[in-house]
């Protein structure tokens, strides 16, 4: 069974932390390839920057020379309206009808995830591959998360194929601690700390993250 890794993020900008989860789970699940899905306009989340759809998507774009599993989509900017997982999963099961697919995330975001467009049915189309994010435990998951857990990685060791949903994975890798938040905040004091080479470049070229 060919599996494939959906990552949607802001990627404002895309950073080191950002490719190693990529990289790990795509190594730890054989993943054949990775799809990086800047988000248009995340209704559960602030961008507090400047940054253009365009230039976020110029960044991910700099970084798929990386690895060569990685891919980038730019369906979630293409589509009117809110950026809501449920309906992008839905546009890649028509493209791959076939193929295993893993949305990969980072604790802080799954720990949102009740609040999510259409949640459960996501939880049970898809199949989601977990990155520990510093301090935030499994145990800090709300109440939904903490049910679904157990029974969706015993899933994913017992029924291995399927173009099915309804599995979960933690990455085994080590965790980095590298934000974008962090990393533009501290961009105008000359600290490029975690960016790859090509995104700096680029982030200078474009004048960002300065005020
Ligand atoms: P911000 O600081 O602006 O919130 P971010 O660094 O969390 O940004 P996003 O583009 O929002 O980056 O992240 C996309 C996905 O990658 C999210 O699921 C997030 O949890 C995950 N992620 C980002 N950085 C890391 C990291 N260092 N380790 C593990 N997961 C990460």
């Amino acid at each position: 069974m060919k599996r494939i890794g959906l990552f949607g993020g802001t990627f404002d900008p895309p950073h080191h932390g950002h490719v190693h989860i990529a990289r790990a789970f795509a190594d730890e699940l054989q993943l054949e390839s990775v799809i990086f899905i800047p988000a248009g306009l995340p209704y559960h989340k602030s961008i507090y920057s400047d940054t253009t759809n365009a230039q976020r998507l110029a960044m991910v774009e700099r970084i798929m020379t990386l690895d060569d599993r990685f891919s980038v989509s730019d369906c979630d900017l293409l589509r009117k309206g809110p950026t809501y997982t449920f309906d992008t999963v839905a546009q890649f099961r028509e493209v791959f009808p076939q193929k295993q697919l893993w949305w990969l995330v980072g604790m802080d975001s799954l720990q949102q995830l009740p609040k999510w467009y259409r949640y459960q049915a996501l939880l049970e189309n898809t199949n989601f591959a977990i990155a520990a994010r510093g301090e935030i435990g499994l145990g800090a998951m709300p109440q939904e998360l903490q049910e679904w857990l157990p029974n969706a990685l015993a899933k994913s060791r017992s029924e291995i194929d399927g173009n099915d949903g309804g599995r979960a994975y933690i990455l085994q890798a080590a965790y980095l601690p590298i934000s974008s938040t962090s990393i533009r905040s501290h961009w105008s004091r000359g600290n490029h700390d975690g960016v790859p080479a090509t995104v700096v470049e680029y982030i200078d070229q474009e004048g960002l993250y300065r005020a």
